[in-house]
Parts: C-alpha cells; structure tokens; sequence
C-alpha cells in the first residue's frame, strides 16, 4: 500500500553527478560516460543503476550487503508463481527455447519471440506489471508449437510421458486465448473478483467465501490484529475453506529454504546486536509462517532506524491481490546516501508541526506523530516484486498497529531516481505537453527539486499522517483503500509544498520550485499518465486513479473560479494553472475528506470519489495523448537491471571486498537468473 511506483513519465531535469564504470556505449550516451539505458521494447525501457559510495563502505559492510542480495534474489520463482499458476512452467519453456531452439533464428517471427520473452521476463508472467492484462504473443500459435517441438526436450519442463508438442498445445491456449486469465487483477465493479482474477492466491474458492472467512478470523476489538491472510494461498480442502501458508516445509518450502540460508549468513555478520534479533525473526518466520512473529519482526525492523545497511524482504506489498489481503514477495537491500538524508531529516523533524497544521478534522490528528524514520538510500539489489519495475520510494511496515506504536521507516531510493531522471532529460516530453515556455522552464529549473520533495512528504510524513476513528474498521475501504491512501499521502504533499514553512525550513529556495509540483501533478494526472493505458481502457492501477482522482476533483471542484484552465490550441488540449493559492486551498478541502474517509471507513464516499473521478477517460481526449506521446518515441514504464557482485575472499574463505560490475544486457541477466534461483517445482 505504501509504494511510490515508477511513473512511467519523469520531467524532472535535473542531473545528478556521473561518475565513470567503464562501459563501452553501443547507443549515443545519455551522460558521457555512462549508458543508463540498457534494451527497450515494447512500452517498455530497461536501465541500469548505479551503487555511488559503495567502494567507501566498509567490508564489514558489503558482505552483509552480499549476503542480503543473495537472499533478495532468492525469491523469484515464488512472485512468479504468485502472479499466475502457470507463469513458471512458461518461463522454462521459454528459457528452454531460448537456450536450444535450432531453427532459424533471423527472422520476423523469432524476433517476435524474443520480445514475447523479453515481456514475460519483465512483467514476472504473462500479465503485465502495471495494466494487469495479459498481452497476447506477437507471433502465431502454429510458431510456437514449431518453436517448443524445435528445442531440447531435455531442456523443456516436460512432465512425464509428456512431448514437447503436447506441452506446447497446452500452453497456446493460456497464451494466445484473449479471454482465458485474461486480468491479473480484476477489481471491476461487480464482478466475482476472486474468480475473474488471474492471480494465484486463491483456488476454488469464490470471493464471498473468502470475505467470510476472513471475516470470522478478525476481531474488530483486537488494537493490533495481525495481517491475516498476508502468506497464505486460500483453496478449498473437504468442503472447507482453508489456507496454506508460505514456509520452509509449506508452500514456496524450497525457495524460502534458500532466502533463509543467505539470511542466516547477513544475521551472523549483522551490523548491531538489535539487527541480529531482528533478522533472527524474520528467519523463524519464514520457517514458521507464524504471523505473529512477522509483526514482531516488523517492530524491530521499523524501530532498527539508525544503520546504515538496510533491507526489505518478506511478503509485503497487496497490490496483487484484489482484496488487499495477500502480499507479494519482495526483496530490496539499501544503503544510506548520508548527505541527501539531510533533506529528509529536517522534514521528519518538523512532524509534528505538519500534523498540528494539517486541514484534516483535528480529531482525526495524530496527537503524537511517532518515529517517521526517513532517509535518502540507495538500492544495491532490488528482487521479487520490486524486479525489474522498482518504486521510487518505500514506506514500511504496512500494519496499521505498528506503524502507530513502533512508527515505520521512509526510503527515497536515490539511485533509482537519479537514473530515471537522467534518462528523461531532453526527451522532448515538456516541449510537446506543457502550457507554455514559462512552464518549460519552471520545470527544468525545479521539478527535480520538487519531484524529490513530493516523494519525501508523500513517504515521511503524508502515510504516517492521520489516525482511524475507534471502532472503524481497518480494512472498510476495500478495492479503494490503496488509491485512496496514495491520494491522502499525495495531497499531503501537494498541500505542504506551497506552504511558505518549506522556505522557511530551507528547503526550497522560493515557491517557484512548489510551482513546478503543482504544473507536473496537474498535467500527469488530467492530460499525459493515460498515455500508458490502451485506447478504451479504464485506469486500474492504484497510484493512476490516485493522480485522477485528485486532479479532476481540484479542476471540477475550482472550475467556477478558473483555477485550473483547459485549453484547445491547434488541436492540442493543455491544461494551465492560473491561480496557485486557490488550487492548495483546494487540495486542502480534498485531503480532510480523504482523511474522513479513511478515519470513519466511509466506503460509499471513497468508492464515489474514485468511480467518478479516477477511473473513466474521456476517448476523444485518450485518442489525442496517445498520438501526441506516441511522436516522441518514448517508453512509458521503466525497471532496471541489477548490478552483479562477486566476493572477494581473503584467508579461510572470508569475504574482504565486494567486486561490483554492471551489467549491460538484459536478457542475458534475465537468463542467469532463471538459472540461478530457480528453485520451484513446475505446476502443470
Ligand atoms: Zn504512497
């Protein structure tokens, strides 16, 4: 719940300070001695990162980070798995051709095939990472049955007896069948969305009996209930509605086997005794499953503030599942930028003062703002859910509960941003999208300054704002609690961002940098983020109808005063900003009644909200962006690959140094991944 997601569209200009690695540049360099980008296809564009002050840490340090790593990449097979059923008996066959297929390689059709793979890799399966919908191969299905009878068998995941052209017969259906698994994630309105949802968290089961049943799990009187239901699958067993849950000796039992070998290597080398404990609970649940050690395990990692290697990795996020109950796994392994924490920590120190001043109802204030635990860090290894498409920024842990008794911990992912700022500048998006030249140059200028000051007031303080109501149930708001939390925390933001306090705290130089903000969320969220939906789509993804959401509330709702001004110019729709303060006062009105929302668990309000400004799109206007985006050539989503570390080891096998190279092809790490950390068996 608590992700900033990579929007597929950065304007920021800013430009961070490029260091060399040494890489040799097929493609005119973005930087002159670094090549973010490393393959593109389809609407998507795959980066590398870069690890600054990694050679400064120490190495105490980078084999901890080493270890961590190894643990982050551990899991793969099981978000695979989690995404679909048959996601990793595709990925083999795909791994399989790639490896052996001896036909002919130089044509149309196998290029196709290669970016099908290329896809699939991406997206974890064969849905995709942001829209949830399957997309359909981009060659023929009498291809593909050539394809898999033209590759090893040995190679193949073949079960027994099977041939290679009995799998591929299979499979054709599951991937050419438009209307077979065809959502991920299906939260439309009125339907089973259990049943229509392709993911592979429940089986058998309908979506009233899993509401029942978990239903007659929680107490609505417990002040800290626990994440029912987050590492389970839900199937029917007799008759009965039942869970299976993810550990050693369980499901996913093999993988989860190797993460906690790694994390049993990071915790004998963990950076203070209270990290050791920490990382001693996150090992005895994954053997366990106990939720009530992952809670416990969640306290200390939330309150483990001060070190400067750091780590996620569990069953965290519920974006994948319809009903917010199941987490996805992930791993991430992080690293502290010291001087662009310093941003962070004047803003997590004035809390408080955010809280007291907040427009919200003052009874839904927080009396006590608690252990908003914010820094700048940078990714060393991203995994699960967070590979290739990363987030921006994280906020975690996502229980309630703790989050109010133990505070939780911010991370703006430095490394990850700078990379996507630096590939966005002078992709000739502002030229074709902004108002006007004076716009233009406001953002040059500060939307990277105000880009990073959103994620910070979004992360630190806007998640961490609010308190619910006694009695209010955590879970009321359903399907809408994700966007309606991403809207809370954005128009935290937006409303803080023009407060003269942020000069005041030195943290921007004058309000033309909150200018830039409000230009940027304005034109993302009415005109350019749905030039990554297909045309007569609606917008799914939570963080999209978040932005929606907002921006066509503030322009309805200002519409009498003009605050925010559409205009038609030679067939080009732009949207302009003509009067500031109003449009704060607006964001304002809109974040106490988000807050009410979610206080009073008002779900009636939350799901109009939504429904009427954040999910349907005008087709003409659609029509219109996709053409005027498609003429800049740019891809709208972004992931990365991972650097590659290899230790260094001194006497007795002791690691002495981490050797870091970065790697230039996608594919290739894709491969080496599928070889290295495939540790689930296939489902047929
Ligand atoms: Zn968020």
């Amino acid at each position: 719940m608590k992700k900033i997601l990579l929007t597929g569209i950065v304007v920021s200009m800013g430009i961070a300070l490029i260091t060399s690695c040494g890489q040799t540049a097929d493609k005119p360099a973005l930087s002159e001695e670094f090549t973010y980008e490393v393959d593109r296809f389809e609407d998507i564009s795959v980066l590398k990162y870069r690890l600054p002050g990694f050679d400064k840490l120490s190495a105490g340090e980078k084999e901890f980070i080493y270890y961590l790593s190894e643990a982050a990449l551990c899991g793969r097979d099981i978000l695979w798995d989690q995404n679909f059923r048959y996601n990793l008996l595709i990925r083999k066959t795909i791994e399989a051709v790639m490896a052996s297929y001896a036909g002919d390689r130089d044509t149309d059709e196998f290029k196709a095939f290669i970016t099908y793979a290329k896809r699939v890799f991406f997206a974890n399966g064969i849905h995709h990472h942001y829209s949830n919908d399957k997309f359909i191969p981009g060659f023929s299905e009498e291809y593909f049955l050539q394809l898999v009878s033209g590759s090893d068998g040995s190679l193949l995941p073949l079960k027994e007896g099977e041939t290679a052209g009995g799998l591929a017969s299979m499979l054709a259906p599951i991937l050419f069948d438009p209307s077979l698994y065809a959502k991920k994630v299906d939260q439309s309105e009125g339907v089973d969305m259990i049943v229509s949802s392709a993911n592979n968290f429940y089986e058998g089961v309908t979506q009233a009996e899993v509401e029942a049943y978990y239903l007659s799990l929680s107490d609505p009187s417990d002040p800290r209930p626990l994440s029912w239901g987050l590492n389970t699958k839900v199937v029917k067993k007799d008759g009965k509605v039942v869970e299976i849950p993810y550990r050693s000796g369980g499901l996913y039992g093999p993988a989860i086997d190797q993460i906690v070998m790694w994390l049993e290597k990071a915790r004998d080398v963990a950076l203070s005794e209270s990290q050791k404990k920490e990382l001693e609970l996150l090992i005895s649940f994954y053997k366990t499953g106990d939720l009530k050690t992952w809670d416990e395990y969640n306290v200390m990692w939330a309150e483990n503030t001060s070190l400067p290697v750091d780590y996620i990795n569990g069953f965290i996020e519920t974006y994948g599942d319809p009903l917010g109950l199941k987490a996805t796994w992930e791993g991430v392994v992080d690293y502290k930028d010291v001087e662009a924490s310093r941003r962070t920590a004047i803003i997590t120190g004035n809390a408080q003062w955010f809280e007291d001043n907040s427009p919200i109802d003052p009874q839904y204030r927080k009396e006590k703002v608690k252990g908003v635990a914010a820094s700048v860090i940078n990714v060393a290894m991203l995994g699960g859910d967070c590979y290739p498409a990363s987030p921006l920024g994280i906020n975690l842990p996502n229980s309630n509960w703790i989050r109010t008794e133990a505070g939780s911990k911010s991370v703006t992912l430095a490394n990850i941003t700078d990379a996507k700022d630096i590939v966005s500048r002078g992709s000739g998006f502002l030229e074709e999208f902004a108002y006007d030249q004076a716009e233009i140059d406001r953002a040059v200028k500060w939307a990277s300054l105000s880009d990073a000051l959103h994620t910070d007031l979004h992360e630190c303080i806007g998640h961490a704002s609010g308190k619910l109501a006694p009695g209010t149930d955590p879970n009321a708001l359903k399907n809408y609690a994700s966007p309606l939390e991403e809207m809370r925390a954005d128009l935290f933001a937006l409303y803080y961002m023009m407060d003269p306090k942020m000069t005041e705290l030195g943290l921007m130089p004058s309000g033309e940098t909150a200018k830039a903000g409000y230009d940027n969320y304005i034109r993302n969220g009415l005109l350019t983020q749905i030039v990554r939906i297909r045309p007569g789509k609606d917008i799914e993804q939570a963080h999209m109808r978040c932005r929606s959401t907002i921006a066509h509330w503030v322009f309805e709702k200002g519409f009498a005063d003009n605050v925010i001004e559409v205009v038609k110019r030679e067939g080009k729709t732009f949207a302009t900003i003509t009067d500031y303060q109003k449009l704060r006062i607006l964001f304002g009105q809109m974040l106490k009644e988000v807050q009410r929302i979610k206080s009073e668990g008002d779900f009636e309000a939350g799901k109009n909200m939504i429904e009427n400004y954040g999910v349907k799109i005008d087709k003409d206007l659609h029509m219109e962006m996709l053409a005027r985006y498609e003429k800049l050539n740019l891809a709208p989503y972004s992931g990365f690959v991972n650097p590659v570390m290899t230790p260094v080891t001194g006497k007795k096998g002791k690691i002495t140094d981490v050797h870091i190279e970065y790697c230039s092809d996608y594919l290739d790490q894709m491969l080496e991944y599928g070889k290295k950390y495939s540790f689930l068996p296939v489902v047929h």
